[in-house]
């Protein structure tokens, strides 16, 4: 954990929003948002995915954004890559982070990669395998996550032993951390501490968790509350919640960044980050979309009369 901050926001718009809308950010409005809220405070930006540029067209100048990012003092870049191929590229742009996900869900993993489970955890060792192999990639963190923890829109229910084992073997494997999302929505906060808890019991609670959960069915922000409850210190979210889920058109996306700070900051808990300096990270982003809704409330209602951040406190 950075100096100073109770609990990491990892902000995953630039990634995981801009992947689900329609809009095309130009490099440069990448760089105006990413820039922005980097000042604001937010310390760690998945900017981009590796993925062939015929698959997401918007994700095609990941490698340039990587590099321009690492040039912005004291922010943690994180990039997501589908494959060693896709490692390969990351690690040269200079990624401090690297996330590879897998879906816990057979049917899920299938229909995404045309991969067994037991395959794509092959490919994660290929990645731990070519960090390993180079000097110069000795301090990049490699993190793998795990999609579809709660819940498969092919397989419905997703068993909990199933997501104990694939933890295991990521970090058999040599993950540094293991992230847990709520790809498809389905989680409930219940659910969530029970896995949570079930999780520390089985990995130790010295292993860096985070956590990543979409708003799908109105329960993103009681499932963040919930991963604290359990003792999660690492939280995905995306400004203005852009973005959406393609497995529910119309749905809204990520958890809002500007809400969950909000939540932390009023319960006590320190990120860094000034809430002034993310709406205006949200104006930014939102200048450069088109026809593309975002969500929040945090944003229409503004600051309570009394309220103190416990970053500023
Ligand atoms: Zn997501």
């Amino acid at each position: 954990m950075k100096d100073g901050i109770d609990v990491l926001v990892h902000e995953v718009g630039p990634r995981d929003g801009l992947q689900s809308i329609q809009t095309i950010f130009p490099t440069e409005a990448k760089m105006d948002w990413i820039k922005r809220e980097a000042t604001a405070g937010v310390p760690q930006i998945q900017v981009g995915s590796f993925v062939p540029p015929k698959n997401l067209p918007q994700m095609a100048d990941s490698g340039d954004v990587v590099r321009q990012s690492v040039n912005i003092p004291g922010l943690t870049v994180s990039a997501l890559v589908p494959n060693l191929r896709g490692a390969e590229n990351g690690m040269a742009a200079g990624a401090h982070q690297i996330g590879v996900v897998l879906s816990v869900s057979e049917a899920h993993n299938y229909s995404n990669v045309k991969r067994t489970v037991a395959e794509s955890l092959d490919g994660f060792s290929e990645i731990v395998a070519h960090r390993d192999a180079h000097d110069e990639y000795k301090d990049i963190v490699i993190s793998g996550g795990l999609a579809t923890a709660f819940g498969c829109t092919i397989d419905g229910q997703v068993a909990p032993s199933d997501v104990m084992r694939v933890a295991e073997e990521f970090l058999k494997r040599g993950a540094d951390r293991i992230s847990v999302a709520d790809t498809v929505g389905y989680a409930n906060p219940g659910q969530v501490k029970a896995l949570f808890a079930e999780l520390y019991r089985t990995v130790g609670t010295d292993v860096a968790v985070g956590a990543h959960f979409h708003d799908t069915r109105g329960l993103g922000m009681a499932n963040a509350f919930a991963a604290l409850e359990a003792g999660v210190r690492e939280l995905d979210s995306c400004l203005g919640g852009l973005g959406g889920c393609p497995y529910a058109p119309g749905a809204s996306g990520n958890i809002v960044t500007e809400d969950l700070v909000f939540m932390l900051e009023a319960m006590g808990m320190r990120t860094g980050i000034d809430l002034d300096g993310l709406l205006e990270s949200r104006e930014i982003m939102e200048r450069h979309l088109t026809d593309e809704p975002t969500h929040g409330a945090y944003v229409t209602a503004g600051r309570p009369l009394g309220f103190q951040s416990a970053t500023a406190a």
